[in-house]
């Protein structure tokens, strides 16, 4: 057992951060007080980051045992001296930001250091980064930044240039599946199915293997591909894939956002049985539905995301079935759906759909009405296009 044990797939890393640990306990030459992790979402960079918080903080001679107190509060989240900005809006506020900085600057009250995981560092902006510039480029002796961000581009530069870089890779799916197999107790064959449909997007590689409900949207927002004729039929899937996007972001966080309710609720001291409440307690409860639906808002974005990441890997295949009709699909349990598909699209047709998904994911990215951007992507996915 190790911290390690939950980041797949990325061995060079670990040896380096392992190393790291080791030189922090010895002359500290290798120690570094700022921290950048990049990879693909769903390669694990906050998983990665926590781990190294872990070994960092643990109280064994081979740091990151895993089973020690520091090692497991660090990893459940409760450490006293690992701290985490995040957000779930589309920035980090300024004010956020200042918020961490008494506490980044204090000494380890527990631990060997104080740790401060940026879970988003791509989503500070120009204000708020510049409000973490100077703790991160002067930290107090005992304290380490760790910034997570799917790529050193999506960071400010005057941030990541004081940051040592580490970058993850996509796990193999056969490592994802492997921890799977391992952590989630899934069925090995469903292990490699979610972890080959998921391209080894860990997250999502875990709801479908755990989640009937996931495989059958995922393979209905795949299926409508291959019949998709006619501007009529294309709206309606397009509005289907927003649909089922918001039904599974609704599936991810409906619950949560009860019990955040009932959570305010008792914290004001208010009944939460009780049908009204007095003013000071709706204003509380109208700022935390806020931040529920921007919450939910960007959660439905990133469901849509997924499912075009689905729709490039069916055109990929189907791309690869040209050139190679035996080669290993991303869908294999589809196989016989996308050599029809195959037969009814050339290279040409399909490169030309493979980019109007793309174009609908930047538009989607930068903001862009999701329903209008589907809609013109769907009209140039018909097969009668
Ligand atoms: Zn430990």
């Amino acid at each position: 057992m190790s911290v390690w044990d939950e980041v797949v797939g990325q061995q060079p890393t670990v040896e380096l951060l392992q190393r790291a640990v080791a030189s922090a306990r010895g002359d500290g030459s290798g120690m570094t007080h700022a921290w950048l992790f990049t990879g693909p979402p769903g390669s694990g960079r906050s998983v990665a980051a926590r781990a190294f918080a872990a070994a960092l903080e643990c109280e064994q001679p081979e740091a990151g045992c895993g089973v020690c107190h520091s090692c497991r509060t660090v990893l459940g989240g409760t450490h006293a001296d690992v701290s985490t900005l995040s957000t779930e809006g589309v920035v980090i506020t300024a004010q956020q930001a200042r918020d961490m900085l008494p506490l980044a600057a204090r000494r380890p009250s527990v631990g060997r250091w104080r740790v401060v995981i940026v879970e988003d560092a791509d989503r500070l902006n120009d204000s708020s980064g510049n409000a973490l510039l100077k703790a991160i480029e002067e930290p107090t002796a005992r304290t380490v930044w760790l910034l997570c961000a799917p790529s050193s581009d999506d960071v400010l530069v005057t941030i990541r240039s004081r940051c040592r870089s580490v970058a993850l890779r996509t796990p193999p799916p056969d490592a994802v599946a492997e921890l799977l197999v391992r952590r989630d107790g899934v069925d090995p064959s469903m292990a490699a199915f979610a972890a080959r449909a998921a391209q080894s997007h860990i997250g999502m590689a875990r709801r479908l293997a755990l989640d009937e409900d996931a495989r059958i949207r995922r393979r209905d927002v795949v299926r409508v591909l291959l019949q998709l004729r006619g501007v009529g039929e294309s709206v309606l899937h397009a509005a289907r894939l927003l649909a089922t996007a918001t039904a599974e972001a609704e599936a991810g966080t409906g619950s949560r956002d009860e019990h955040e309710k009932a959570d305010l609720l008792r914290a004001l001291g208010a009944d939460p049985t009780a049908r009204t409440h007095p003013p000071y307690v709706r204003t509380q409860l109208r700022d935390l539905e806020k931040q529920q639906k921007r919450r939910a808002t960007r959660f439905v974005r990133d469901m849509v995301d997924r499912s075009l990441i689905d729709l490039l890997s069916v055109y990929r295949d189907v791309l690869v079935l040209h050139a190679d009709p035996g080669a290993d699909l991303v869908n294999g349990e589809m196989r016989p759906d996308l050599e029809r598909l195959a037969r009814a699209l050339s290279p040409e047709q399909l490169l030309h759909r493979m980019d109007a998904v793309r174009e609908a994911r930047d538009r989607i990215g930068a903001n862009v009405n999701a329903l209008l951007a589907l809609e013109a992507m769907a009209v140039q996915l018909r097969l009668d296009a």
